[in-house]
C-alpha cells in the first residue's frame, strides 16, 4: 500500500529491527528441562537469567523468534510507575498491601537499571526523564495529587511543570495543560535490550528455542508434559510468560486460564524520516520520553540517535494494519507538533500489550503452573521485574513477599481471551477524551 505520507522504501515493520531484528536460532527443543518458560520476551528471558544465576537450567520456548513479541516492538520508554499507582489501591487491598504494590512498581526501575549495567547490555539506555502531558486542567490537578502520593510512598522525585514553563523545560508544544515530570525515568532501544537480555540468559546457561509453539501443558507425575509443535518436553516446573500473545492466531492458548485474564490490545507506532538538525532539541528539550493523560493515550520520544520522532498510540481498537494506522498516528503527531506536517514516515508497526481486568500486573501459580503477565502497556521495566520475581519464587529463593504475587486475578463471565468489546470501549474512551477537552 502506498500513501503520500510514506517515504520511499516505507516498511510495515519495527524501526528497531533495522538495528536489532530478533535473530533465528538453531536450537531444538529438549526432551527434558528443569524449568520450561513459555514466551521469550522480557519476562521469560529475565526469569531465565535469574534461574540460571540460582543454579537452574531453564529452557525458553517461543512460538516465533525470541524477543519477537512486544519486547522488540515497544516504545522503549522506561519508568517504574504502575498505571493505577494511587490511594485507590489502598482502598482496594488495604493500606499495607496497597502501598506495597505501589512501592514494588517503583522498584522495577532500579532493578532494570542494575540489570542493564550488571550484564553490560548495550541498548542505548539513557536516564533522560519522562513528561506526562495533562490533556485538561482537571487532569493536571489529579496528576498533582498523584505526584504527591508517589513522592510520599516511594520517594520517587516528581515535579509539576505548569503550562507556562512547558515549552522551555519539557516539550516544544502548547498542546497540553502542563504536566508531570519524572526524572527517574529513561529510554532505551527495546530491540537491543531484548537481544542483549537473550544473550545474557544464554551466556548464563539458558537454552533458547524459537519457532516452537506450546499447544498444551499436562500434569505428569510430580512434573509436566508440554506439547509443542516440535515434540514434547518434560519439565519439573513451568512458567507462562505470554502476555499480550497468550491467545494464538487460531484462538488456542498454552494456558487458557491465563488467556482468559489477558486483554490483548494492539498498539501502533510510526517512525518519521530523519529531521533537520536541531529540530529534535526544539521539540524535546532534554530529550525526555513523553506520554499524555488521555484515555486513548499518545506516547512519543526522540529515537536514541536523536534524529527522528517515534510516535505511538492506539490508532485503532479493531483489527487493522500498520499501513492504515500510520496516517492516523501522523495526524495525532501533527496535532502536537504542527511543524512535522510535511515530514514523511519510514516505518509503522504494531504489537500487542496486555491489559487485565484490575489494571495490575500479576505473578502467581495456577494448577501448579507459574505465570507472569499483564503489564498494561508499561512493561519494559515491569515485565523484566515480574520475570525475575517469578524465577525467585520457582527457585524458592524469594527473601520477602512480592506484592503482585497471588492477588485475586479477575476475568469476566464468558470471556475467553478475545476482546470483542474493544471497539466499543475504545470509541467510548475517545468520546470522553473529546468531551473532557471541550469542557476544559
Ligand atoms: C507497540 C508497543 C509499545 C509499547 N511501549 C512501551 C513503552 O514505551 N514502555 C513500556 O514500558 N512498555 C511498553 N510496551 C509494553 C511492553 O513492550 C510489554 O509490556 C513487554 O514487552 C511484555 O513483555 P513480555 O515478555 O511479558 O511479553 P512479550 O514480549 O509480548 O512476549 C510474549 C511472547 O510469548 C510468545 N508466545 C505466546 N504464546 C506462545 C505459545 N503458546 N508458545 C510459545 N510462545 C508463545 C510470543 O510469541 C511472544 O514472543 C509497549 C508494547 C507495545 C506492543
Amino acid at each position: 500500500m502506498n500513501h503520500p505520507l510514506f517515504a520511499p522504501g516505507f516498511k510495515a515493520s519495527p524501526w528497531w529491527w533495522e538495528a536489532a531484528e530478533p535473530p533465528k536460532r538453531a536450537n531444538s527443543p529438549p526432551d527434558r528441562a528443569q524449568v520450561a518458560i513459555i514466551g521469550g520476551g522480557y519476562a521469560g528471558l529475565s526469569a531465565a537469567l535469574t534461574l540460571c544465576r540460582l543454579g537452574h537450567k531453564p529452557v525458553v520456548i517461543d512460538a516465533e523468534r525470541i524477543g519477537w513479541g512486544a519486547s522488540s516492538r515497544n516504545g522503549g520508554m522506561v519508568s517504574g510507575g504502575l498505571k493505577i499507582a494511587s490511594e485507590g489501591l489502598e482502598k482496594r487491598y488495604g493500606v499495607e498491601r496497597g502501598r506495597a504494590i505501589v512501592t514494588t512498581g517503583a522498584a522495577s526501575m532500579p532493578f532494570l537499571e542494575e540489570l542493564i549495567a550488571r550484564e553490560g547490555i548495550d541498548c542505548d539506555y539513557a536516564r533522560v526523564g519522562r513528561f506526562v502531558g495533562a490533556w485538561t486542567p482537571k487532569h493536571y490537578a489529579a496528576m498533582e495529587k498523584r505526584a504527591d502520593y508517589l513522592k510520599r510512598i516511594t520517594g520517587m522525585p516528581t515535579r509539576m511543570v505548569p503550562r507556562e514553563r512547558q515549552r522551555a523545560e519539557v516539550l516544544g508544544s502548547d498542546r497540553y495543560h502542563g504536566g508531570m515530570a519524572v526524572d527517574a525515568a529513561g529510554g532505551l532501544h527495546p530491540g537491543k535490550y531484548a537481544r542483549g537480555l537473550a544473550a545474557a540468559a544464554e551466556r548464563a546457561g539458558a537454552l533458547l528455542v524459537d519457532e516452537t509453539r506450546v499447544t498444551g501443558i499436562a500434569h505428569e507425575g510430580s512434573g509436566f508434559r508440554i506439547a509443542t509443535t516440535r515434540g514434547e518436553i518434560r519439565a519439573d516446573a513451568v512458567l507462562t510468560a505470554t502476555n499480550g500473545y497468550s491467545r494464538g492466531p487460531d484462538g488456542s492458548s498454552a494456558m487458557p486460564w491465563l488467556a482468559k485474564r489477558m486483554i490483548p490490545v494492539g498498539s501502533y507506532i510510526i517512525a518519521t524520516e530523519e529531521l533537520e538538525p536541531g529540530l529534535i532539541d526544539k521539540l524535546f528539550p532534554g530529550r525526555r520520553m513523553v506520554g499524555d493523560s488521555k484515555r486513548v493515550l499518545n506516547y512519543f520520544r526522540p529515537a536514541p540517535d536523536g534524529k527522528r520522532v517515534l510516535w505511538g498510540g492506539r490508532a485503532s481498537f479493531g483489527p487493522t494494519t500498520p499501513e492504515v494506522a500510520a496516517p492516523v498516528l501522523h495526524g495525532f503527531m501533527t496535532a502536537v507538533f504542527p511543524e512535522l506536517a510535511k515530514v514523511k514516515l519510514t516505518h509503522a508497526w504494531t504489537g500487542n500489550v496486555a491489559f487485565t481486568f484490575d489494571f495490575l500486573p500479576h505473578i502467581g501459580v495456577q494448577d501448579g503452573i507459574h505465570f507472569a503477565a499483564g503489564c498494561q502497556g508499561s512493561g519494559v521495566a515491569m515485565a523484566s521485574w515480574l520475570g525475575h520475581n517469578a524465577a525467585l519464587k520457582i527457585a524458592g529463593a524469594a527473601n520477602e513477599p512480592f506484592a503482585l504475587d497471588g492477588l485475586p486475578f479477575p476475568t469476566a463471565p464468558g470471556y475467553s481471551g478475545n476482546p470483542w468489546f474493544l471497539p466499543l470501549v475504545g470509541g467510548w474512551y475517545r468520546f470522553r477524551d473529546a468531551i473532557d477537552r471541550m469542557a476544559a
